[in-house]
């Protein structure tokens, strides 16, 4: 597969021809060559959204017809389902399982952003600021403008997706940069927007790293910046958009806390724990990597955990069972093997994993064994995010315990609370410092609710009705009411 630029609506040759390999991580097989822009492809890209901006044709949609738009986008992901996973699975080491619930949801969630933009209410009169015989006033939303957004590795169509959902939605226009690992299913969603009647430069996306995302950002033209990554680089990047005072929204790094508390259904509780730190390998922004399981459970629940941690389906990626693949590249495989040697250095007990998976059919991939330490927060893993299939155990006695350890965090971004009781769940979660709190679930997400995170996890919120309004800007209309002069209250105030 070749990715060139889309730009202006056209697919485009990097005007230095500087062309990258992306590679299979499950074992090292070439997937992709794609191009990089230079500074001069990025700022044809931010001219060709400014101008696009502009367009009457863009400017001017009604929003039904950009509801018609995001309809066709969802309806064409899915036409085009079995193309996009088979090249989702080898670019991004995603299972099969895991491709095709990403190609699912993304199709979702264009069906949803089409209802979302269908309804919007693009000017909405106040009736409690309004005074008869005074003023009417009434909220004005325009969209923000051209938007930067940039995004990870690991659910790479689901993220874009995300992105592009809400400028379509709003009129905004954007320049999309993929990440360099990930390339593949975002250049076939450029051909669905082409086909799906988006107007020429609305969106333009490129692939390339950190030197193209500050490329891209740094442009006089860019209104608003969305930014999904980690939070070093998100600090990294409000310092570089501060001199424009340029909008940003961020959705960064997590170590979300899964609480079991001793009254959790076990036979639910340990799959839940599970599945919330090793799904995509434990590469998840919202994985839940601290488990703290209550006193009174603690035995029982560790005896199931870590017979049933011996079922994960580690398999080739292509293996329809696999539930389980290869971390993204060598360099974050070495990353995470490098915390397990800390933790283990650290006298964290290694109570299962901690080794590459290098035997047969493995060998030539980045796959690291479902991990799992018992921990106390003095361990650097109780507080670093590893962005990998590892998990720190700590026992608690109170809730009030489990509430100081989960919160003890420069992240916020999600966690969880398994328990039969619903209100004692409740009193916990509501404690919690996180944006997305699961009651006895986890991982799941809803399109109409917000996603994001307290703390140094972000700044703002994809999704929901917070997600839609962080891409309109709101303008403030003050009708008189009072059209005698007599009446006007300044009329003496510098006469
Ligand atoms: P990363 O921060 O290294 O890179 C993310 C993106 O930013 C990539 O496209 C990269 O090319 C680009 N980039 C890197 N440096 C840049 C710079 N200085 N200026 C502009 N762009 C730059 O993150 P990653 O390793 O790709 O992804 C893993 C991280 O993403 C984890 O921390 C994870 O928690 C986080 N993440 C968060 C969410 C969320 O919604 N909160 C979702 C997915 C991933």
């Amino acid at each position: 597969m070749e990715i060139k630029l889309f730009i202006n609506g056209q697919f485009k040759d990097s005007s230095d021809k500087t062309i990258r390999t992306s590679y299979d991580p499950s074992n090292g097989a070439e997937v992709a060559k794609y191009h990089v822009p230079s500074s001069k492809d990025v700022d044809e890209a931010v001219t060709a959204a400014r101008d696009a901006f502009y367009n009457p044709e863009w400017k001017n949609m009604s929003q039904d017809a950009r509801a018609d738009i995001l309809l066709k986008i969802s309806e064409k992901l899915k036409e085009r389902s079995k193309e996009i996973v088979d090249i989702e699975v080898r670019d991004s080491g995603s299972t099969l399982r895991k491709a095709k619930a990403d190609v699912h949801n993304t199709a979702a969630f264009f069906k949803v952003m089409s209802k979302v933009a269908r309804e919007l209410k693009l000017s909405v009169k106040d009736e409690t600021a309004t005074r008869a015989g005074f003023s009417i006033n009434s909220r004005e939303y325009a969209p923000v403008g051209v938007c930067a957004q940039i995004i990870p590795w690991n659910f790479p169509l689901v993220m874009a997706g995300w992105k592009l959902g809400p400028i379509l939605a709003t009129g905004c226009t954007t320049v999309l940069k993929t990440a360099e690992e990930t390339p593949a299913s975002a250049a076939i969603l450029a051909e669905i927007i082409r086909d799906s009647g988006v107007p020429a430069g609305v969106v333009n996306i490129i692939t390339g790293g950190a030197d193209v995302g500050r490329a891209l950002l740094s442009h006089r033209e860019i209104q608003k910046v969305a930014f999904t990554g980690s939070t070093a680089v998100g600090k990294e990047i409000l310092k570089t958009v501060a001199p424009n005072i340029t909008t940003a929204t961020m959705e960064l790094g997590g170590k979300s806390a899964n609480i079991v508390l001793d009254d959790a259904d076990l036979s639910i509780a340990v799959d839940g724990a599970l599945y919330a730190f090793l799904y995509h390998s434990g590469q998840a922004c919202d994985s839940g990597t601290r488990l703290l399981v209550q006193e009174g459970i603690y035995d029982a629940f560790m005896e199931k955990f870590l017979e049933r941690i011996k079922d994960v389906k580690v398999a080739p990626t292509t293996d329809p069972n696999a539930g389980y693949g290869p971390v993204v590249n060598e360099k974050q495989m070495k990353t995470i093997l490098g915390f397990i040697e800390k933790t283990k250095s650290e006298d964290g007990k290694l109570l299962a994993g901690g080794n590459r998976i290098t035997t047969g059919e493995f060998a030539k991939g980045f796959f690291i064994e479902p991990t799992a330490f018992e921990i106390t927060p003095k361990h650097t893993i109780f507080q670093e995010e590893i962005f990998g299939p590892v998990v720190g155990i700590t026992k608690f006695r109170s809730e009030e315990e489990a509430v100081l350890l989960a919160n003890n965090s420069k992240y916020g971004l999600a966690g969880a609370v398994w328990s039969k009781d619903s209100a004692r769940a409740h009193k916990v979660a509501s404690q919690l410092e996180a944006g997305t709190v699961w009651i006895n679930e986890y991982h799941l997400l809803n399109p109409g609710m917000p996603f994001g995170g307290f703390k140094e996890s972000g700044l703002g919120r994809e999704m929901g009705p917070e997600g839609i309004m962080s891409y309109l800007e709101v303008r403030h209309v003050w009708e008189s009411d009072c059209n005698e002069r007599e009446k006007k209250v300044w009329l003496d105030a510098i006469f």
